[in-house]
């Protein structure tokens, strides 16, 4: 028995519970579902990606007659994409109930929503202007209404909502249960819920507890130019089984697909410019293994249906905390593990330290495997390369030299520098694009001027603990650091600088902003700082 059934939900209701790859309920539905079940009123807390959605979702759904075609339930959410995403959210879980669920928001046609709205929809999703535009104008009938819903309750407040949500209740029948779930609980939220809620129940999920805790979170700082060369390393030394990998765009998109073909890999595109046919063949093939990285944007990947994938690699960072938790949650499902790979250029890392923030879940940084690494494991295929040569008797150009050199050299001199020769372009050292020029720096570092000193209280130990915590590196790697009165100067190793420079500037360390630059040779920076 999974811990879903202990609710005593109806089997069609675990079936959709089953059918989504729920395989437990997160902390906030365990705590939740049971309260609501019991007909509380209940206010939910917990950081976004927790699983509120269906926290207050099967239960609702629980309690939703399907063959009553009335609206039994409202659920008012901030934005068109979140009333969309939950009602697409309940509408897989009530589907074997047979529940019609239908988003409402500003925007689209009213009356394309009057028509719907006819047909006999039992859950009601909506942004609250729109809601109560059909409430005022009698389109929406809250004679059975039985649970009303606040989802994101802070955003809604924060996007100014609070006079419609208070419109909106007194259209409600009295007899309701309320249910109200959000982030965070400022006190205009608090006071609502004293308002219109009936003995609430609060129930708060602390940080740290992820829906999704088989997840394996971890990105790796790369660089724009090199990233496909970054991925294949990736790709390579992670033992990805079935992935998939999100790119912004469609053009990146095919590029990296075409890119990952050429590489060898069993890859194939997914994006909304392809024609039907096309998207089913790559489908079919993703799904028969035939494919076994699946390069994707967010539009064409939220349309599929594949079972849980071992791996979903963000080749371009997500724009919003949304996106990354849609996208993560492609793995890991239905009790299995699965790893989530962010990829994160010098310019991405503040987004990077944003999806931690809002998310509440720190990534681990990993380091790319080493050229070492990476010739050990072409090893093999360099060996065969040349014991083919040798059977085919293609080297003679050569041989001259061979005999010429080894009258110098050792056999083994000669060999392993013909083989550096041979294969160097694997190791040629990438340009970050960032030149920061003359530093003053140890051989290998680069060395940065900072704009506050001990006038921020700052200190050395304090100071690569802020740089390690904002660019992820370890506090070891932190070299040289002066600190003055005014301003202060810290040296970090050449590869990780562009990383340590765009996670840092226009930073806060101590509650003070700083501003970091690349520091000139000694002398003249001092006299003008
Ligand atoms: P929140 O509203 O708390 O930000 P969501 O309800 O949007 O979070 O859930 C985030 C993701 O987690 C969604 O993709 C959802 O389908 C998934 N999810 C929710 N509950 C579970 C669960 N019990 N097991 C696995 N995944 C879940
Ligand atoms: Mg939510």
């Amino acid at each position: 028995m999974n811990r879903f059934e202990q609710f005593g939900l109806s089997p069609e209701i675990l079936r959709g519970i089953h059918e989504m790859g729920f395989e437990e309920p997160s902390p906030i539905q365990d705590a939740c579902i049971p309260a609501v079940l019991r007909g509380e009123d209940v206010i939910g807390q917990a950081q976004t990606g927790t699983g509120k959605t269906a926290a207050f979702g099967i239960p609702v759904l629980e309690r939703v007659d399907p063959r009553q075609p009335v609206v039994q339930s409202i659920i008012l959410a901030p934005t068109r994409e979140l009333a969309i995403q939950v009602s697409d959210e309940l509408r897989k879980i009530g589907r074997p109930k047979r529940v019609k669920t239908l988003p409402i928001y500003g925007g689209q046609s009213i009356g394309t929503q009057i028509k719907a709205l006819k047909q006999g929809v039992h859950v009601v999703i909506g942004t609250p202007g729109r809601l109560l535009d059909h409430l005022r104008r009698g389109t929406l009938s809250t004679d059975h209404v039985e649970m009303v819903v606040l989802d994101e309750a802070d955003e809604m407040l924060d996007m100014g909502f609070i006079d419609d949500i208070e419109a909106v209740f007194r259209h409600l029948p009295a007899q309701r249960q309320l249910l109200l779930f959000s982030a965070t609980m400022p006190s205009p939220i608090r006071h609502l819920a004293q308002k219109y809620m009936r003995k609430p129940r609060y129930i708060t999920v602390s940080r740290g507890e992820v829906t999704v805790p088989l997840i394996r979170q971890v990105y790796y700082r790369v660089l724009e130019s090199t990233k496909v060369d970054a991925l294949s390393r990736i790709l390579d030394s992670e033992e990805v089984e079935l992935g998939i990998i999100f790119c912004r765009t469609k053009k990146g998109v095919d590029e990296l697909a075409e890119a990952l073909q050429v590489r060898g890999y069993l890859a194939g595109g997914l994006h909304g410019d392809l024609a039907q046919p096309q998207r089913d063949r790559v489908m079919n093939a993703f799904r028969s293994g035939e494919i076994e990285l699946l390069v994707a944007t967010d539009v064409a990947a939220r349309g599929i249906d594949v079972g849980s994938v071992s791996h979903v690699i963000n080749y371009d960072i997500p724009q919003d905390v949304e996106s990354y938790v849609h996208r993560i949650g492609r793995t890991g499902r239905a009790g299995k593990e699965g790893t989530a790979i962010t990829l994160v250029t010098p310019r991405e890392m503040k987004q990077l330290r944003t999806i931690e923030q809002e998310t509440g879940v720190r990534l681990n940084p990993r380091e790319l495997p080493s050229l070492e690494e990476v010739a050990a494991r072409q090893q093999g295929t360099w060996m065969t390369q040349i014991e083919e040569v040798i059977r085919e008797g293609s080297h003679s150009l050569f041989e001259e030299m061979a005999a010429r050199l080894l009258e110098k050299f050792s056999p083994e001199k000669v060999v392993s520098a013909a083989l550096s020769v041979a294969f160097s372009d694997r190791f040629a050292k990438f340009d970050s694009g960032y030149n920061f020029g003359e530093t003053g720096a140890a051989p290998g570092m680069v060395r940065f001027f900072l704009n506050v000193g001990r006038n921020a209280n700052l200190n050395p130990q304090e100071l690569s603990k802020a740089i390690s915590e904002h660019a992820g590196i370890s506090p070891r790697q932190v070299g040289k650091i002066n600190i003055y009165d005014r301003f202060s100067f810290v040296e970090v190793p050449e590869d990780v600088a562009p990383f340590v420079y765009e996670a840092l500037r226009q930073s806060k360390i101590n509650g003070s902003r700083i501003n970091m630059e690349p520091a000139r040779p000694r002398g003249k920076q001092e006299s003008r700082a």
